[in-house]
């Protein structure tokens, strides 16, 4: 199973930026921004309030700890790489 194809919404759109960014190293630092960015990218669009409210909640609290545990809990294929490698970006 890809990240590639199943993410939807936060997900997505990280990966998203990630295949336009032509697949760099993210590190965990830069990868949970990018989620920040995501969730905050939804809340303009109205869109993400069921989806992802826990992880909304934590970011309004500054909780950075969960943010980052929510990101590692992903499985992106950047920092949590898959075995077998993962069949779109080789990943692994
Ligand atoms: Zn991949």
């Amino acid at each position: 199973m890809s990240c590639h194809i199943v993410s939807q919404g936060i997900m997505g759109i990280v990966v998203q930026r990630w295949e336009g960014a032509g697949r760099p190293d993210w590190t965990i630092g830069r990868t949970v921004n990018e989620v920040r960015r995501a969730d905050a990218q939804l809340g303009r669009d109205g869109l993400g309030k069921v989806r992802h409210r826990a992880l909304r909640e934590h970011i309004l609290q500054g909780d950075g700890a969960y943010v980052r545990q929510w990101t590692l809990g992903c499985h992106f294929c950047w920092i949590n790489p898959r075995n077998p490698p993962c069949p779109i970006c080789g990943r692994g």
